[in-house]
């Protein structure tokens, strides 16, 4: 079976947009993804038929909303094939999943001396929560680099680790530089040496295999947003044993059992971690999204997505005087690249005025870009839709900036 694009396409409204007049050619889905009618239509469908509060009510709507909210739950377990529902936490996205490993897991298991382990690759929002960590806990904070393919050098983290490391995080797919990170190695070294290890899916969950129990990982963080449901959303999986080892991050109405003037006890899991009111429509659109994904066959997304990057790769390196940031031995939907003697900003400015949707700058990575010695580039990242008349679109409007700019 091949994906059908053009349906697929014709499923995503926004793709009709007209930009200049231009058709708009959207290259920034490492930034967010645009959203299937299904996804549109089971949003407005919660607020039209059933908007109520969950867990709490005892009347219909509340019933109903309360089925939806725990179902988008099961849609995630099987999705990312986690043993049970209840180690599905929702949180408001990645960066509020990470964060709540580093506070709780921060809390229970890193005293002074201990040490952590991130990436040179990792996005800010795996990078600093753990950073902040450290300085709270008078740990180590040590990061493993990356080799000049972007590779992340094993060796060094081989010789890191020891008995002092706590816990290992890494993005299993680098939204600057594309590289496709061998979870399931860097996950056995850190287990064998005693560690715990999170893994950073915002860029990997819709673009590469998504397996939480082959992978053997601790922690697994992602965002609706970028798997083509809405904003606001996000999911933090944590093996059971770690979500009742850690204690709640905030605190509030629905993660307690008992609360007495003398001593509170927190509920069962997921609702531990999830204080107040949550959003409630944000898991009903995300399991939409899901549903929408595995109505496609994964591998074909897979097979199709690598076929558009080679090709934009291909089509990019034939322009004089580019330099692309992505050469790692495995490499995933991210393009980002610049040109000589032009500014990426300015660059991105141009394609703009064409309808081309790129992201310039350093990507939440300036570790990256330090390493690199640039101060930013241009990012062409894709998702299921695009297509080489959309890369074609791409080439087209480089060679007309560098026109327009003497190059
Ligand atoms: N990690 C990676 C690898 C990302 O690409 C992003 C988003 N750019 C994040 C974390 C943070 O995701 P969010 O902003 O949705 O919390």
């Amino acid at each position: 079976m091949t994906l059908n694009i053009n349906k697929i396409r014709d499923d995503f409204p926004i793709l009709k947009t007209l930009i200049n007049s231009n058709p708009l050619v959207y290259l920034d889905n490492a930034a967010t993804t645009q959203k299937p009618q299904s996804v549109i239509d089971a949003i407005t469908d919660y607020y039209t038929r059933y908007n109520s509060n969950v867990h709490r009510g005892a009347h219909h709507l509340s019933n109903l909303a309360t089925d939806a909210h725990e179902n988008a739950r099961k849609t995630v377990q099987k999705y990312i094939n986690a043993e049970y529902d209840h180690e599905i936490v929702f949180t408001s996205g990645t960066t509020e999943s990470i964060n709540l490993v580093a506070f709780s897991f921060g809390e229970a298991f890193v005293n002074p001396g201990d040490e952590i382990i991130v990436t040179e690759m990792d996005h800010h929002s795996n990078f600093v929560p753990w950073q902040m960590l450290c300085d709270r806990k008078r740990a180590r904070f040590r990061v493993v680099p990356f080799n000049e393919n972007g590779d992340i050098r094993l060796d060094i983290l081989e010789e890191m680790l020891n008995e002092k490391t706590r816990l290992v995080a890494f993005n299993h797919v680098s939204n600057s530089l594309g590289t496709v990170n061998p979870a399931r190695e860097i996950i056995k070294m850190a287990h064998d040496a005693g560690a715990a290890v999170l893994v950073d899916a915002a860029q990997s969950i819709q673009h590469i295999e998504h397996d939480v129990q082959a992978l053997d990982a601790d922690f697994y963080a992602f965002s609706g947003h970028k798997i083509y449901g809405p904003t606001g959303i996000g999911v933090l999986y944590g093996k059971e044993k770690w979500l009742d080892a850690i204690p709640p991050y905030k605190s509030g109405g629905e993660m307690i059992d008992l609360v007495s003037i003398e001593k509170t006890t927190y509920n069962k899991l997921p609702f531990k971690f999830e204080a107040g009111t949550p959003n409630i429509v944000g898991p009903i659109g995300m399991a939409a999204a899901i549903d929408y994904i595995n109505a496609l066959n994964f591998s074909d997304i897979m097979t199709y997505e690598d076929k558009i990057l080679e090709y934009g790769r291909k089509r990019l390196l034939e322009i004089d005087g580019l330099t692309i940031y992505s050469n790692a031995k495995r490499r995933a939907s991210i393009l980002p690249f610049n040109i000589a003697g032009i500014h990426h900003f300015d660059l991105g400015t141009l394609l703009d005025s064409h309808g081309i949707a790129v992201r310039t700058g350093h990507h939440c990575t300036q570790p990256i870009m330090t390493a690199l010695g640039i101060e930013g580039n241009v990012r062409a990242s894709l998702a299921i839709y695009n297509t080489k008349e959309d890369i074609d679109a791409l080439i087209e409007g480089i060679y007309k900036a560098m026109k327009l700019l003497g190059r």
